[in-house]
């Protein structure tokens, strides 16, 4: 019997354009696919409540196609380093394969395995699955990481980029003897206060759903992508986002598809989505340069900010309860969803940093822990974006206003009211600012102000001109 080959997933949870996989199956050998819930790392950031409730159902997913083929998904838990080296003996493998991931802790632990395996003679091979470019591979003339998105996009599209998408695979050998593995429930990734349980009708992780998300999206979504992806009271976007966090679908093959439609649909909205997802590698690339982002400010000046840390602000405005109704109504869609449109993740962290000059470090770990998309580059730079204090930042003068951003971009309140059901007797004349409205129309919408909604907790005039005088400082 020839000696297997572990193939290790990590965040590439698919079978189909997985380079990892299609190295192992090359090599006719036997193959042990395996997880590590790897929580020991100390550098390791540990996945927050959302994340994991995805994680879950992602592995299960995957295990159930890999049983499809005959073979298995096998689960352990500690240290990897350890692990590894148990099933490498027990499996009598010379050979570990996997698709590489870009957080320090992890370069920094891969790095270790890797070397360790090679002095043992262990054969070690490590691919890109997960973005379109290695993070590396896209550099300035000067060498140095980009700071601003249009001149990484130009470099990254002037990069010539093979466009084959690998073949889905037809046969995983299976070993005779199967190492003994731990059952998914051991990994302990759902919460036990069961508030992630409401997630199982909500989402379906997964290769399968991916791609059917993918072909939903471009047959009935892409053509007003430009516009609708702004609108959080339509559904104009792909949410692709937590298959893509965990490696259910490959970037190349969304472009692909992308690409091979591209005659059918509006040519302005292709190019903006194509955009989004090469924002996503300019996350990954600052991520890779930065790989403090999530604690440290790009712009390093704006580490001497003096923010206005208070708990009570912080809590309204993670319940939701700012009395401003499009911050309130995003908060609340995360809270019970798991999600949060882009156009009110900007919102939301604006009002954070801005309005109650709160530590966006603060917000960045609640989305951690809240989104089931929780992704450590797009989340710490989208964070840092809207603090101004990242790369390409919005201006330190850019503070959303929160009426008239809701007003733009929720006209009728159709959003707002989804998610504060307390406010959907009224008006869109008032659903932005309901404190405007009049007793008796506040007793017509059955809102008692204070009682079932709240009034600002900080009036917006006042706030801008605090934050403006705040970020002058430091300009
Ligand atoms: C404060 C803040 C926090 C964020 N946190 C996260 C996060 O934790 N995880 C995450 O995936 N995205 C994050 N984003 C980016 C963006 O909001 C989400 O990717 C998007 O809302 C996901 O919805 P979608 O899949 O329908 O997006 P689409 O509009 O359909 O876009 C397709 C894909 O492009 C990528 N993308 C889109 N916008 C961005 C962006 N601004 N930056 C990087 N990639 C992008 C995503 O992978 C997304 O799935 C954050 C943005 C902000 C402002």
């Amino acid at each position: 019997m020839k000696n297997s080959v572990l193939l290790w997933f990590r965040i590439d949870l698919r079978l189909s354009d997985n380079p990892a996989l299609e190295n192992a199956i090359n090599l006719n050998r036997p193959i042990i696919p395996i997880y590590i819930h790897d929580d020991e790392d100390a550098l390791q950031r540990k996945l927050g409540g959302a994340s994991k409730w995805w994680l879950f159902h992602s592995l299960k997913t995957l295990s159930l196609e890999l049983k499809g083929f005959g073979s298995r998904l096998l689960y352990f838990n500690g240290k990897a380093e350890k692990i590894i080296q148990q099933i490498i003996k027990e499996a009598k493998s010379d050979t570990v394969i996997w698709n590489r991931r870009y957080e320090p802790w992890a370069v920094k632990r891969d790095t270790i395995i890797k070397n360790q395996l090679n002095n043992q003679g262990i054969n070690v091979s490590s691919f890109n699955s997960n973005l379109l470019f290695e993070p590396w591979e896209i550099k300035s003339k000067t060498g140095n990481p980009f700071k601003v998105f249009t001149p990484y996009k130009n470099a990254l599209l002037s990069k010539d980029r093979s466009s084959k998408i690998i073949e889905d695979p037809k046969n995983i050998l299976a070993p005779k003897l199967w190492p003994a593995s731990l059952n998914l429930n051991d990994l302990k990734l759902l919460d036990q206060k069961n508030w992630s349980t409401k997630f199982d009708k909500m989402w379906k992780p997964g290769n399968k759903e991916a791609k059917l998300k993918l072909d939903i999206f471009i047959k009935n979504r892409i053509s007003n992508y430009d516009t609708d992806r702004d609108m959080p009271g339509l559904e104009g976007t792909s949410k692709l986002s937590p298959h893509l966090r965990f490696g259910e679908i490959s970037p190349r093959e969304i472009i692909n598809t992308i690409n091979f439609n591209a005659s059918k649909y509006n040519v302005k909205s292709l190019e903006t989505f194509k955009s989004e997802i090469i924002w996503r590698e300019f996350a990954h690339n600052l991520l890779w340069y930065f790989p403090e982002i999530h604690k440290k400010t790009i712009k390093r000046k704006f580490e001497n900010f003096k923010w206005n840390y208070n708990n009570k602000n912080f809590d309204l405005w993670a319940k939701g309860l700012t009395g401003y109704p499009i911050v309130d109504a995003g908060m609340r869609e995360l809270w019970s969803t798991g999600w949060m449109h882009n156009r009110v993740r900007m919102i939301t962290a604006s009002f954070l940093t801005k309005h109650l000059l709160l530590p966006w470090q603060l917000g960045e770990a609640w989305f951690w822990d809240t989104l089931i998309d929780a992704d450590p580059a797009n989340n710490a730079s989208g964070w840092q974006w809207v603090a101004g204090c990242g790369a390409d930042a919005a201006p330190y003068f850019r503070i959303f206003n929160p009426i008239l951003q809701g007003q733009k971009f929720d006209p009728k309140g159709i959003y707002i009211k989804t998610f504060l059901p307390e406010l959907k007797m009224l008006s869109p004349k008032f659903i932005h600012e309901p404190w405007k409205a009049d007793s008796a129309i506040l007793k017509n919408s059955d809102i008692n102000l204070g009682e079932t909604y709240p009034p600002p907790i900080v009036d917006h005039q006042f706030a801008r001109k605090r934050a403006l005088r705040k970020y002058a400082e430091i300009k």
